[in-house]
């Protein structure tokens, strides 16, 4: 007989964006001439850039000719894209990753879920808090969070590293033991970074302790500050405990067209299970060849045009972003809210005055027509804070400020 995963009943639900959809449902309801602002969201509202498209134009028309159509593309993805990526995002960053080292998927969401089958059952999970949901649902899904707990409001074998005003939003290092820790750099929800020397230390306490460093890196288009690394192989020693994900998603405006891409080390090896020595770096390539179809020829080639002819077009447009997220923070400062974020990443992390997000949710909504996300939504230690999102257009990111000012 068939028996479901009992672990999916564990999971919290989808309690935030549902909650923030109905909220904003009903009052809309009952004020059906009220013009509401969103900044809740993460999702970019820009279109595609003129060389992106052209680009994509040109391998549609490949597809209709048997001289130039394409079927299945490699398992890893096509070279003329990895070549790109690495040589924008790696070679002039000194990071010395090599080509094959890269795979091309349909998103940094699936792969920050899908890399778990390389970890063994009984791994301890490190995760920051507040965090980007993913991280810990996919783990509650892998039957690796024990039970929910009210009273530690968090699940029982989950290791939650606070990310907070006292710690700059650079969690301390793991007390106890954790043998597989989430980093995400500029972060979602709280919109700040760390240093070199910051990521350094986590480097080298995952290379003594034997740790895996799963790097998201997503946002990392939107660094503007010198100081602040853009991939985790910037970092000597990176190579042997982690793997970092970037996504196209935010840098070109992919979260409809799906394309991402995941690192990982040739020099990555662990014991497994078994007590075999193995490489991580087989272990998904098995699986993403096992399990993996690509992405589409089509979608790859307008990728590649982001890195190449449309670069500068892409610059522009996250410049647009940071100008809104400018806007946000120094609106939020002079209605006298305390603002951190938003100078290197698209989100801007508001300190509630009353410590309750949920209430300041409300209010923003009922008396300025704002939607934004609570920080409760993102873990324990998001209460109190409140994310606003540089993914608006221009206009209504000043209309919202405007309001913000009576
Ligand atoms: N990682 C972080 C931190 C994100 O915030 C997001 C999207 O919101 C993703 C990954 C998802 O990226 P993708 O669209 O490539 O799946």
């Amino acid at each position: 007989m068939f028996t479901a995963n009992g672990d999916y009943s564990l999971l919290e639900g989808n309690y935030l964006f549902y909650e923030i959809g109905k909220r904003a449902r009903e009052y809309q309801a009952a004020n059906p001439d009220s013009d509401i602002i969103r900044m809740g969201i993460g999702d970019v509202t820009r279109p595609l850039v003129p060389a992106v498209i052209d680009a994509m134009h040109r391998a549609v028309d490949e597809m209709g000719s048997e001289k130039t159509f394409h079927g299945y593309g490699p398992d890893f993805g096509y070279d003329f894209l990895r070549e790109a990526i690495l040589r924008r995002d790696y070679t002039a960053r000194g990071a010395g990753i090599s080509v094959d080292e890269i795979f091309i998927s349909d998103g940094a969401k699936c792969d920050v879920g899908n890399i778990q089958e390389l970890f063994s059952r009984d791994c301890i999970v490190g995760i920051m808090d507040p965090v980007y949901p993913v991280y810990l649902d996919t783990n509650v899904m892998g039957g690796r969070s024990g039970r929910f707990s009210p009273k530690r409001n968090g699940y029982e074998r989950i290791v939650y590293l606070p990310a907070t005003e006292s710690n700059g939003f650079v969690p301390d290092l793991p007390k106890e033991r954790v043998d597989v820790l989430y980093l995400c750099y500029p972060n979602n929800p709280t919109g700040m970074t760390l240093s070199h020397s910051q990521l350094r230390v986590f480097v080298d306490w995952a290379n003594e302790t034997g740790a895996l460093l799963l790097y998201d890196s997503a946002y990392e288009s939107y660094i503007t500050d010198e100081n602040v690394p853009h991939s985790i192989f910037e970092i000597e020693g990176a190579q042997t405990c982690a793997i970092e994900f970037r996504s196209m998603s935010k840098t070109a405006g992919f979260t409809g067209t799906r394309c991402a891409y995941t690192v990982v080390p040739k020099a990555l090896v662990r014991l497994d299970s078994f007590g075999n020595k193995v490489s991580l770096y087989d272990m998904w390539a098995r699986r993403v060849s096992t399990k993996f179809n690509g992405v589409s020829y089509i979608t790859q080639v307008g990728a590649a045009a982001a890195y190449n002819e449309g670069y500068e077009q892409i610059k522009d447009v996250v410049a647009y972003y940071m100008e809104n997220a400018r806007i946000i923070r120094e609106g939020m400062e002079s209605a006298g809210y305390t603002c951190f974020g938003g100078i290197n990443a698209p989100y801007v992390w508001i300190k509630v005055p009353h410590g309750d997000s949920w209430r300041f949710f409300d209010e923003l909504l009922k008396e300025r027509n704002i939607i934004g996300t609570p920080g409760a939504g993102f873990g324990a230690s998001g209460e109190g804070y409140f994310r606003m999102t540089a993914f608006a257009s221009r206009e209504n990111t000043l209309s919202a400020m405007k309001r913000m000012e009576k």
